[in-house]
């Protein structure tokens, strides 16, 4: 006799920043969580502390979360019990960690949603998203909308100062007059 589907699987949600990854994926939890599921949602923490958080949308809608350091803070957090679903927001920001323990968990029946920038500023694939993206049951691709021309954008714009950032420069920047805009391919300009 074969055993029943457990219904584990991966689900990435992609696109430029105010694409509506957030929403996307507070949308996908909350009925899971009015349908009394257990969900847990994880995002990267800015320092190495394990800290109570929310994702919020740039919209202003919430969902409770936990900031971690890295995915073996994950792992920490549910050895002491596996959850119905479990969320990870900005998972371009995770270590490599988070492929593997995004399949484990998926073949354990869990229901796994990534949400995460697909490109990086300068366009290029971002992190882990490429291996998550080959890897997942499900990929939605959201669109923005260019702030040059309104076609749907697909791309991140970093303007440094009103000015398109250099490809040279830092993945992740620490900086005062950084500003990031939603562009289609023909309005994303990386200085070379
Ligand atoms: P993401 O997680 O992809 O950055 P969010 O879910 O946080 O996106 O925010 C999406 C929201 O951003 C939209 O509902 C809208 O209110 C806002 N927004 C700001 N700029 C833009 C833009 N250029 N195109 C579309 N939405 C935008």
């Amino acid at each position: 006799l074969k055993s029943p589907y457990h219904g584990g699987h991966l689900e990435v949600v992609v696109g430029p920043m105010f694409s509506g990854k957030s929403e996307e994926l507070i949308r996908r939890l909350n009925r899971s969580i009015i349908a009394r599921q257990q969900v847990a949602v994880f995002k990267p923490a800015i320092d190495d502390r394990y800290h109570a958080a929310h994702v919020a949308s740039h919209s202003g809608q919430l969902t409770p979360a936990l900031a971690v350091g890295n995915t073996a803070q994950v792992r920490q957090h549910l050895d002491a019990g596996l959850p119905d679903v479990v969320g990870f927001d900005e998972a371009q920001f995770f270590d490599a960690g988070l492929v593997p323990l995004a399949l484990e968990l998926a073949d354990q029946g869990v229901r796994v949603v990534l949400a995460g920038l697909d490109l990086d500023f300068r366009g290029e694939p971002f992190g882990v998203m490429p291996e998550l993206l080959s890897r997942a049951e499900s990929v939605e691709k959201l669109t923005a909308i260019c702030m040059v021309c309104g076609a749907p954008a697909t791309r991140t714009q970093r303007l440094i100062g009103g000015q398109p950032a250099h490809y040279d420069d830092p993945v992740l920047l620490v900086g005062a007059s950084e500003r990031y805009e939603a562009r289609c391919r023909v309005h994303h300009v990386v200085m070379r």
